[in-house]
């Protein structure tokens, strides 16, 4: 058997095992601690805009939080961009309110600023306004922020900016993760960088960040006993995770480099098979961080995204279809859902190929091979 090449796989700097190491020797191994507050400075600098950051156990964590800061209760609706990774839509559930599923447009993927005021107009027109939006950067390709931003401006709607996929990526010169009332980070095992489990949530408005850190520690009030008078939750980032994620920034551009690199790559390989399509960024004011390298395959040439993905399994190679939209999920079959079809066709028709950024040029050449090797 060939070896095995992954989807998105870890992929640690030199800094990362020191780190460790040294919050071993002084015995910091607790939610919190000086890698957690490195971690969230480290995260702060490269983001920019003055926003203030608060490290969580995961990025579905940080959605979790936001939605609850936002006051979404029960039988509350919750605008979500329908073609994403569950975890975008589950904390809705958690509060007992409704996801409402917007589809995506063709030139990013992202949400559709069209349908977004669609279904914003009819939620108003039925009585109920929705309570937020979660907007998503897939794969890291920007949202068209300034016209979502618009729409939600116009209706007063806070956004949120799930850039669980995107950092490094970035519009109109500015970083995703930046944009929302708040944003949430994620540095599960296969992103761009791991802790191995972790994620942030981040905001300019520094009220929120203290507050996250309140909830996320059990809502503990100031006393010498333990004292509440809210919910709590568990959802700090332990100071060993924070302290692989501070070796992890010292290596982000870099990894931004590389999977940048992938796409290039397969670019260039399949040049000469109109069947591949590209999802390039539109214009120069989106950057993405192609967390993971996607393609479409147009199967009038007689060979599906599936008899590609099957090829790949055969040579022990991972690839995946694009996220299944959400309103196509038998778990959210009833929710309401505004789309023209365009995140269904991406869904028949895409694939993740494999983007690690520890990738080596002869394991990017085998699966260059067996794709082209289908047509
Ligand atoms: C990974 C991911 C999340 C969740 O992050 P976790 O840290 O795994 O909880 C949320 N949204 C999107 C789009 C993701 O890809």
């Amino acid at each position: 058997m060939k070896t095995k090449i992954w989807l998105s796989s870890p992929h640690m700097g030199t800094a990362e095992f020191n780190n460790i190491k040294e919050a071993f020797d002084t015995n910091w191994i607790a939610p919190l601690g000086p890698h957690v507050d490195g971690f969230e400075h480290d995260l702060a600098d490269f983001l920019g805009e003055g926003v203030h950051v608060a490290a969580l156990s995961s990025g579905t964590a940080a959605l979790h939080l936001a939605l609850i800061m936002l006051g979404v209760k029960a039988g509350d609706e919750v605008i979500c961009q329908s073609m994403t990774f569950s975890a975008s839509a589950n904390p809705i559930a958690y509060q007992g309110a409704v996801p409402v599923f917007v589809d995506s447009e063709d030139r990013t993927w992202n949400m559709s600023p069209d349908l977004l005021e669609a279904a914003i107009q009819d939620r108003i027109a039925k009585g109920r306004k929705p309570k937020a939006i979660i907007v998503v950067h897939l794969y890291g390709m920007p949202a068209e922020m300034d016209r979502i931003m618009a729409v939600a401006d116009r209706y007063a709607i806070p956004v949120v900016e799930d850039a669980a996929e995107a950092l490094g990526s970035s519009y109109r010169g500015r970083r995703l993760g930046t944009f929302g009332a708040m944003s949430i980070l994620s540095f599960n095992g296969n992103k761009i960088i791991t802790t191995s489990g972790g994620g942030a949530l981040v905001s300019t408005n520094e009220e929120y960040i203290k507050q996250a850190r309140f909830l996320a520690t059990q809502a503990r009030d100031a006393a010498p006993h333990y004292q509440h008078s809210q919910i709590g939750y568990n959802y700090r980032m332990s100071n060993v995770c924070a302290a692989i994620g501070r070796g992890q920034m010292q290596v982000l551009a870099e990894r931004v480099r590389q999977r940048r690199a992938n796409y290039a790559f397969y670019k260039e390989a399949f040049a000469d098979i109109p069947a591949i399509q590209f999802p390039d960024e539109p214009s120069a004011d989106f950057i993405s961080n192609r967390w993971l390298s996607t393609v479409l395959i147009d199967d009038t040439a007689g060979v599906s995204r599936e008899d590609i993905r099957l090829a790949l399994e055969k040579e022990n190679i991972e690839s995946r279809p694009l996220w299944k939209p959400m309103h196509l999920q038998p778990v959210f079959a009833e929710a309401p859902y505004y789309g023209d079809g365009t995140s269904e066709r991406l869904f028949e028709k895409g694939l993740c190929l494999p983007s690690g950024s520890n990738m080596t040029d002869e394991e990017r050449r085998r699966v260059a091979a067996c794709v082209k090797c289908c047509f």
